[in-house]
């Protein structure tokens, strides 16, 4: 259908070679889009690019080193020929109660999950006032609404990215930018069979409250970034929309 057509369009993803960022890459990629994908594991990558079709890139990048950060956009932009798309999905998780955290883990947290949203986002910004126009589509969490004793500067960050989307929204729109946040229930990927290992009790809460049954699949959050990122989302801007089987509507 045209209206979520992406042909012509360039998107870069962070964290693209797995998990929900791969999930969304390989949805941009089938409706059209040229992708680049950003990540810290070239192998990975490399593994992660043989799913993306021909055109695609990988960048090595760490988006928590500023310059890196900004320079893994402009690369995608020079590389791809233009820049229309940006995902911020690059994020970590570091498990533990609020009073045993240092502040370097806190801060590397912050960094990996919302600063470097901020900055990605500042980089974009300039080709999508070139393009006449952009998307950017922020990945918060359920603890963007929630919280979690054993994730307190991941919850921070998440609440952090939707207020963030909000202002880039607010103030972008003049510029024909949508800034959007998608706010993913729990999905099977390497971040959450780690919190598995590590939470007791957590596989089983997670089915008992989500309405739809099942975890989710990376797949699941491919539809939500082609309707983002495409025409058909063109009057939807500043918005955090969950895609979670229902969690966040259950009591
Ligand atoms: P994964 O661990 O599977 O993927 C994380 C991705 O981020 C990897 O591609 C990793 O690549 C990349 N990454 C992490 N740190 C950096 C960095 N400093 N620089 C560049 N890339 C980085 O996790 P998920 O797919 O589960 O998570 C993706 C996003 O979705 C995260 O923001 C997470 O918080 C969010 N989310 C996940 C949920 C879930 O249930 N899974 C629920 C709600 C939100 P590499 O290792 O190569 O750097």
């Amino acid at each position: 259908m045209q209206l979520f057509d992406l042909s012509g369009k360039a998107a870069l993803v962070t964290g693209g070679n797995g998990g929900i960022g791969l999930g969304m890459a390989q949805g941009l990629a089938q409706a059209g889009a040229r992708v680049a994908i950003a990540g810290r594991d070239g192998a990975k990558n490399q593994t992660a690019l043989k799913s993306l079709g021909a055109g695609a890139i990988a960048l090595v990048a760490d988006v928590c080193d500023e310059r890196a950060c900004r320079d893994m956009v402009e690369e995608a932009a020079a590389r791809l020929g233009r820049l229309d798309i940006l995902v911020n999905n690059a994020g970590i998780n570091i498990r533990r109660e609020p009073h045993e955290y240092t502040l370097d883990e806190w801060q590397r947290v912050l960094a990996s999950n919302l600063t470097s949203a901020f900055v990605a986002s500042q980089a974009a910004y300039a080709h999508f006032r070139r393009a006449g126009g952009g998307k950017i589509v922020n990945i918060g969490s359920m603890m963007s609404l929630f919280g979690a004793s054993f994730a307190a500067p991941y919850g921070a960050s998440k609440g952090g990215i939707v207020q963030l989307t909000r202002s880039l929204a607010c103030a972008w729109a003049k510029d024909n930018v949508q800034v959007n946040a998608v706010l993913p229930g729990w999905i099977d990927t390497a971040l959450t069979r780690r919190a598995r290992d590590e939470v007791a009790g957590l596989h089983e809460r997670v089915l008992a409250r989500t309405p739809a049954g099942r975890w989710g699949e990376p797949g699941d959050l491919a539809g939500i970034a082609v309707f983002l990122c495409s025409a058909g989302s063109d009057f939807v801007t500043g918005a955090a929309i969950p895609v979670d089987g229902g969690y966040a509507a259950q009591g």
